[in-house]
């Protein structure tokens, strides 16, 4: 591409997911004409975000949606509109939420980061951070009797990030929310289901419009009609340093459309991976085997175990050395220590699985020359 090597920029093959530092997703031929298409033309921005909302609701089944710039975007936004509502004065005062209501309750195992931290994006939101239960254990109790007359919402975090071993479910946290007439917001930001979680009756669920439905950098809200006229509204106040543009606006509509008929075929996935799989076993301290997703989403990944006293070279040193190469190779490093490398099937094009083979093949028959 033309523009990234004007900037002097390698080429990235992409077998790690969807993933920010390298650019999350690509888009199709039609979004990529629609975001061109956004961006040369003037329109009526809210009318826009207010039709951009009702695309997300047809497509969630929601009442009704909000656009916004990123997922990120989306938990403050949704907080700030949990808390100030559709008061002018309220959404103008945010992020500070002094004397109001803006508690956000939260599993203490879902206060993840992703890349930017989840505390700090309720935060800017207004919202005060109420961490409930210890890290790896959440009573029901601890979420129920943290709820007093400052609590403004509930929160739920629904994550690969989340690695929670006796958390409560979400259906409980709903429960519990409805139960004490509050809403509950949902981080959904990378799954792929867009329906599932409106039709349990979560009242706020917020996703990012760039990783599983690949539209532009973008996000959206869908949820209750109260709160999704809160959350446009929000763009009069801290909405406006979040700007979503019309040209990611346009590019999602389109992504949204598409995402129904657009689906990574598990039989695909599970097959060309089965081939990288039984290359890279070839190798003397390699072990590939095809693995499900850890949150349970229909993707099936090789996962590569480095045995480093057979290969002379560490798993770590082998994803680093696929990074430092020219096109750069980007692969799966949640459990490098572990001596775990993963490699994500739905961001490769066609033949660059050989060319990641490969290029794992002469990292190591190498270095074992090197001894
Ligand atoms: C990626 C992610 C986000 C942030 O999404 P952006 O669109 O990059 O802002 C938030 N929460 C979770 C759980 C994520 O995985």
């Amino acid at each position: 591409m033309n523009i990234i090597k004007s900037l002097g920029l390698k080429q990235v093959i992409n077998g790690s997911g969807k993933m920010t530092s390298i650019g999350v997703s690509t888009a199709s031929q039609k979004v990529a004409e629609a975001v061109k298409e956004g961006t040369q033309h003037f329109v009526e921005i809210e009318k826009m975000i207010e039709a951009v909302g009702q695309v997300i609701a047809q497509e969630t089944g929601a009442e009704d949606g909000c656009p916004t710039c990123s997922a990120s975007a989306g938990i403050s936004i949704a907080v700030a509109s949990t808390i100030a509502g559709e008061n002018l004065t309220l959404i103008e005062k945010m992020p500070n939420s002094e004397g109001l209501k803006n508690e956000i309750i939260i599993q203490k195992g879902q206060v993840i980061n992703f890349g930017g931290s989840e505390s700090q994006m309720i935060r800017l939101g207004g919202g005060k951070v109420i961490e409930v239960g210890s890290s790896n254990v959440v009573e029901y109790e601890h979420i129920d009797e943290a709820i007093n007359e400052r609590t403004a919402a509930l929160m739920f975090v629904k994550s690969h990030h989340v690695q929670q071993e006796r958390g409560q479910s979400l259906e409980t946290m709903l429960s519990i929310a409805h139960k004490h007439h509050l809403p509950l917001i949902l981080d959904a930001a990378a799954e792929e289901d867009l329906k599932k979680y409106i039709a349990l009756g979560a009242d706020i669920v917020l996703y990012s419009g760039a990783k599983a439905i690949e539209g532009p950098s973008s996000g959206f809200i869908a949820g209750k009609a109260k709160y999704m006229a809160a959350a446009k509204k929000q763009y009069k106040g801290i909405g406006r340093a979040m700007k979503v543009g019309k040209e990611s606006m346009a590019g999602l509509v389109v992504a949204l459309r598409e995402y129904h008929n657009k689906f990574h075929d598990p039989e695909e996935q599970i097959k060309s991976m089965t081939i990288v799989c039984d290359l890279l076993n070839e190798i003397n301290g390699l072990r590939c085997t095809v693995k499900k997703d850890d949150a349970g989403r229909e993707i099936y990944r090789a996962q590569i175990k480095v045995n480093a006293e057979k290969t002379g070279i560490t798993a770590r040193k082998i994803y680093e050395k696929l990074v430092s190469s020219d096109p750069a190779i980007y692969l799966r490093h949640h459990f490098l220590e572990q001596g775990i490398i993963s490699i994500d099937p739905r961001t490769l094009r066609s033949g660059q699985e050989k060319i990641i083979v490969h290029s794992i093949k002469s990292i190591i028959t190498g270095e074992n020359r090197d001894g």
